[in-house]
């Protein structure tokens, strides 16, 4: 191919209908989430690029394809997965988008709840384990020491152990594996694990069972189309929330490893894994009723909790949160600092706001 292919041209190819004026950039529906209601997906004509705000998938024209053919686990740098989106686009093969309306059901059966649960402990063990060394490592980095793996009971997946540890148990589990969306069906019915290679980040509910799971790609080398997956086939939930009391302040923010730092801080810490909250997870949040918005340091964040913001209206927003230019994040600011003199930082900004929080960290 002698030129970059155009992302209108693919856009247009693809089905998706565009807005009239196409000179800047606009909002259409993603076709890689379940939703109707919501025109999520950011296109810049100019840059030929995408970024959809509720899932997270994003980049070129390529990556558009990619991500069509082959899902979340598409890589600009797999030579194979390349090669076939450069056909398809030479051969002006793109397949049509497909908008599927959310899941109705956001109940979740026993099976999915129990086979959720035990992957994350499969995936916790892999952490602790030999194969979780680069793992454990990323996490260190960011402060978010053993003890912490332990107590948020996160995981490393590494390829095949899951199919590994379900092998033993009856089919039903398998397929609520499936349904869950931790596995999809590959290539010759072999069956390929969507958070493979990931870090996890499950989240646990009171009882200790696990409703949802988010994988974090841990290879900075690897251009993955998307930084965060989470399960597709489960009802989202906000990262931490099930387990916060509503008789204190609850900070929200978006990464879920500021939460995981939040938390290790003492501060009632919750994620929503991204920019965009999911509709039916408003009510939720409104039930607590002393909410912070944590935003993070880049335009997309500020305007993530702006959006967050009218939705809860009785949320209070740190706003001019005193981040150093390079820090994007919490987790950035407490690299640089530590967890003690992060929460001092923090603590000043919420008296700013009219909250007064009393928190001892915990001595490693
Ligand atoms: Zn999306």
């Amino acid at each position: 191919m002698d030129e970059k292919p155009d992302l209108l041209v693919t856009l247009k190819k693809a089905g998706v209908a565009l807005p009239r004026n196409i000179q800047r950039p606009f909002f259409v529906f993603c076709p890689f989430h379940r939703d109707r209601k919501n025109p999520n997906m950011r296109v810049d004509p100019r840059q030929g690029v995408f970024y959809c705000h509720a899932c997270g998938a994003g980049g070129d024209a390529i990556s558009f394809v990619g991500l069509q053919l082959f899902g979340p686990g598409f890589n600009h740098r797999n030579p194979e997965m390349f090669k076939r989106v450069l056909e398809h686009l030479e051969q002006n093969q793109i397949p049509k988008v497909e908008y599927r309306p959310p899941r109705r059901s956001k109940k979740l059966s026993q099976e999915i709840v129990q086979v959720l649960t035990l992957a994350a402990r499969v995936y916790h063990l892999t952490l602790m384990g030999k194969a979780g060394t680069a793992g454990r490592k990323h996490l260190i980095d960011r402060r978010i020491d053993l003890a912490a793996m332990r107590r948020f009971r996160l995981g490393y997946a590494a390829p095949g152990s899951l199919v590994g540890a379900l092998a033993g148990y009856p089919p039903a589990l398998r397929k609520a594996a499936e349904e869950a969306g931790l596995f999809i069906e590959g290539t010759y019915g072999k069956p390929r694990e969507l958070l493979a290679r990931r870090i996890i980040f499950p989240d646990i509910m009171r009882n200790g069972s696990v409703r949802h799971m988010v994988g974090r790609s841990s290879d900075p080398n690897t251009k993955v189309a998307y930084k965060y997956f989470a399960l597709s086939g489960l009802p989202k939930t906000i990262w931490g929330l099930a387990r916060v009391s509503k008789r204190k302040p609850v900070i929200l923010t978006e990464s879920i490893p500021d939460a995981v730092n939040l938390l290790q801080m003492g501060f009632q810490g919750t994620a929503v894994g991204g920019t965009g909250i999911a509709s039916y997870l408003v009510k939720d949040l409104k039930r607590i009723p002393d909410i912070i918005l944590l935003p993070q340091n880049d335009e997309r964040g500020r305007e993530a909790v702006q959006n967050w913001k009218e939705l809860l209206p009785h949320a209070r927003v740190l706003r001019d949160y005193p981040y150093k230019d390079d820090e994007k994040d919490l987790n950035d600011q407490v690299k640089r600092y530590g967890l003690v003199k992060a929460a001092n930082i923090l603590r000043e900004s919420l008296t700013d706001v009219g909250v007064y929080i009393q928190v001892v960290i915990k001595k490693p």
